[in-house]
């Protein structure tokens, strides 16, 4: 079964209002096991309100609107599925005393706009919309297709206002959906491996098969920030019905992908890490030079630290907050801070091989200075303050230091570049990446 939805309002079209109407009911049709393949968004034009609805009943088999049910002049979706359908609207009296008896509880003389939110389809059914003024509309409708065959569709049309769309969608549509048109009976399971360190088209060449679309389970393959998805996708009646399907696929991905999957779930990077360490029981100390400053918001969850110099004194606050294992936060703006507050004045860093050094000695130092196990300390040369500052690409050599307790510490320097929005988070997440793995080996 196809579905596919509709949202209707010139606040949509304009981009003032985000469609959240489209996101919730696609979620909860996936959840009964209905695959929604389009979502349509048109403003509070007649004709093409018309167009829209005619065009999905014609590829889809349920098609679920919101939006343009009010009673005022700018409000289309009765009169656009009246004349797409050519349904004439005819007067429900259960209807207007819906409407009147919510205008009697509320004190308020109903305005006689307001009548024509008692107008239906003619063949429609109403929907109760317990807490709002604008019934909805279900009406099955049959098209007749280029190549001579008739199609079935049943369009639901619901109030745009979100609390009262989504009550009505529960309480009555999903309901008529299971009970007469059988959906309900699978639905849609997702589960997602999360990965670092490798491109997107990397993945589908190590494993071809793995995105084909007529798979079963599906796998569908997404970046955000640097972070890689898989999401698997499968529809089956049981969770460990869909737990058996999937564990071959995870056994392929995880076999060759192996270190390059940090989690499985909603799991960030940075919460792999945190698990990591607490499994460990290690306490952190980050030094961040130059580098954004990014890590240490991100592992103590502040996502919204400032790019920086954020020094030690701005910390002292989320400072105390930290989780126990991550005893210090140390950032500085730029290497020389670093080395001077190193004590040592005469090592300001001008190449990637003396910032090497001086990220391990500082590394070194504050292991011993403070109490805890680890210090991953982190620059880039040039600082990114430096690179994001010019013209072009900004691109910089970054170099992860990592000390640990009894053993020589342990350094790499990569090449990296990008977009800035994302090239804070590459940073942040590849440094995390790095002490993940040298983790692990340990
Ligand atoms: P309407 O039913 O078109 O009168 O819309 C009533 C209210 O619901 C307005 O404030 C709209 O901005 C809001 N609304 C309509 N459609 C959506 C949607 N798809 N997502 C979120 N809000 C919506
Ligand atoms: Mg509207």
């Amino acid at each position: 079964m196809i579905a596919e939805i509709i949202s209707i309002g010139d606040e949509l079209t304009s981009g003032v209002r985000l469609d959240t109407n489209t996101q919730a009911i696609s979620l909860r049709l996936g959840d009964i096991g209905i695959k929604v393949h389009f979502h349509t968004t048109v403003g509070d034009t007649l004709a093409d309100n018309i167009a829209a609805f005619r065009i999905a009943a014609a590829r889809a088999d349920i098609v679920i609107a919101s939006g343009g049910l009010g009673p005022t002049a700018d409000d289309l979706t009765r009169e656009a599925i009246s004349e797409a359908f050519e349904c004439p609207l005819e007067f429900r009296d259960e209807a207007m005393r819906h409407i009147e008896s919510l205008f009697a509880q509320r004190k308020r003389p109903m305005p006689e706009r307001n009548r024509v939110q008692a107008m239906f389809p003619r063949g429609s059914k109403i929907i109760d919309n317990p807490h709002g003024t604008a019934p909805g509309i279900d009406l099955a409708v049959t098209t007749s297709m280029p190549e001579g065959t008739m199609k079935q569709c049943r369009i639901f049309a619901l109030p745009g206002v979100p609390a009262e769309m989504l009550e009505m969608l529960e309480h009555t549509v999903e309901k008529r959906l299971c009970e007469e048109m059988g959906a309900g009976q699978d639905r849609w399971r997702f589960h997602s491996l999360k990965l670092f360190g490798i491109g997107e088209s990397d993945v589908e060449q190590l494993l071809p098969n793995l995105i084909a679309r007529d798979r079963d389970p599906r796998v569908g393959i997404t970046v955000s920030k640097a972070t890689i998805t898989l999401r698997i996708a499968a529809q089956t009646a049981t969770e460990s019905e869909f737990q058996s399907l999937i564990q071959p696929t995870i056994d392929e991905v995880r076999g060759t992908l192996g270190q390059l999957i940090f989690g499985e779930g909603e799991v960030e990077l940075h919460q792999a890490v945190h698990r990591l360490l607490a499994d460990r029981k290690l306490r952190l100390g980050l030094l961040e030079v130059g580098a954004g400053c990014w890590i240490a918001p991100m592992m103590s969850q502040e996502q919204d630290g400032g790019r920086f110099g954020l020094r030690v004194a701005d910390w002292s606050a989320s400072e105390r907050e930290l989780h126990s294992r991550l005893s210090i936060s140390t950032t500085f703006p730029t290497p020389d801070e670093a080395a001077i507050t190193n004590g040592s004045q005469d090592t300001i860093p001008s190449s990637h091989a003396l910032l090497t050094d001086t990220l391990k000695r500082a590394a070194e130092s504050m292991l011993k200075e403070r109490d805890i196990d680890a210090v991953l300390a982190v620059g880039t040369y040039p600082t990114l303050e430096e690179v994001t500052r010019g013209v072009g690409l900004p691109h910089t050599d970054f170099t992860m230091c990592l000390a640990v307790a009894g053993k020589p510490p342990v350094s790499t320097t990569i090449s990296i570049g990008g977009h800035p929005e994302v090239l804070y988070h590459r940073l942040a997440k590849s440094a995390l990446n790095f002490l993940r793995l040298e983790l692990s080996r340990a």
